[in-house]
């Protein structure tokens, strides 16, 4: 049995025009559930108003979520204006490889995996919470037939009206997206802000023609920064980000689509160790090894030696539609 918000500290709980969603499990369905932490919300408006939210786990398949979480109504409400994936699209890294050596030995950080897909060619390509856009018209770019998907209104109309590219508003199942019409899905940082993240993955599954390919990245709640940091961890987000995965859980949620997990790794995210560590020294719990990893050369640092050791920030989730 976990605190129900009007137990918590907090006298945001019980504001108005918050609609509260106490979910069962996202994966297995089961209401088995344990407190693992509580934990802000990092963006300053809401930090300094001290609101607090819950992240559980499942007891019986282990996945960790947030609960309870605003509803789909209102959890526009936490997004900020000028929240980051929904700007313009800055010109991205290209995807050129540094050589074998360098990129075995460092790895790609997340934003330029983006430009290596697992497919010979080009085809029909969705990008499941697409934001500004970028991904879209580095695509477009290379000879793909782009659709972007989000449920923000102003980012849509950006990627329409701006990058004069295909997108809808809205989440999945879509009535403008026909089953078996796409090679590629992709979702980039966008599965852990949906409410419904398995049937998201299953309406993947029937959008994509046999053997097409869904890849996935979304934050490793097992990274070793999260350890580090707890819940000053920059990949948590809380309300924001309402499914916190593991390998394992994102394997057991693929599984459970239907797809076939071709590969599953962690990988970096450019800044995230640096940013996790400039919200920990607000803290007057801060250790002096934060305010060293604020400092950007040493994030680094720490952001390969943790890449070399297989915890990186990030998940990167290749699956297919099996062909039979
Ligand atoms: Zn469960």
């Amino acid at each position: 049995m976990i605190p129900r918000p009007q137990l918590l500290e907090s006298p945001d709980f019980t504001e108005p025009g918050i609609e509260w969603d106490d979910t069962p499990c996202p994966l297995c369905g089961d209401r088995d559930e344990e407190l693992r932490f509580e934990a802000t919300d990092p963006t300053p408006r809401d930090r300094d108003r001290g609101r607090r939210f819950l992240v559980v786990r499942c007891r019986q398949c282990g996945l960790s979520y947030t609960n309870p979480r605003p509803g789909p109504e209102s959890i526009g409400q936490f997004y900020p204006t000028d929240y980051k994936p929904h700007r313009r699209p800055r010109k991205l890294a290209q995807a050129n490889p540094r050589g074998r050596f360098w990129e075995r030995l460092l790895g790609r950080p997340c934003h330029e995996r983006r430009g290596l897909l697992p497919w010979d060619g080009v085809g029909r390509l969705l990008d499941f919470g697409c934001g500004g856009g970028s991904f879209l018209k580095r695509m477009a770019d290379q000879g793909w037939d782009v659709t972007g998907l989000d449920a923000a209104v102003g980012a849509v109309q950006n990627v329409q009206d701006q990058l004069g590219l295909r997108a809808v508003v809205g989440s999945l199942p879509h009535p403008d997206l026909r089953p078996g019409s796409f090679e590629i899905v992709t979702m980039w940082h966008s599965i852990e802000h949906v409410h419904e993240p398995l049937e998201i993955l299953r309406e993947a599954y029937r959008l994509l023609i046999p053997g097409g390919k869904l890849i996935i990245a979304c934050p490793n709640i097992e990274s070793w920064a999260f350890r580090r940091f707890g819940t000053d961890w920059f990949g948590l987000d809380v309300p924001r980000h309402l499914t916190h995965f593991t390998r394992n859980s994102l394997t057991a949620m693929l599984l459970t689509a239907g797809m076939r997990v071709e590969s599953l790794r962690t990988i970096r995210h450019s800044d995230w160790v640096r940013s996790s560590a400039k919200l920990a020294v607000r803290s007057p719990r801060a250790h002096f090894r934060d305010q060293i990893l604020t400092w950007k050369p040493m994030a680094k640092l720490a952001a390969w030696l943790v890449y070399a050791m297989g915890r990186s920030d990030c998940l990167i989730a290749v699956a297919e539609r099996p062909r039979v």
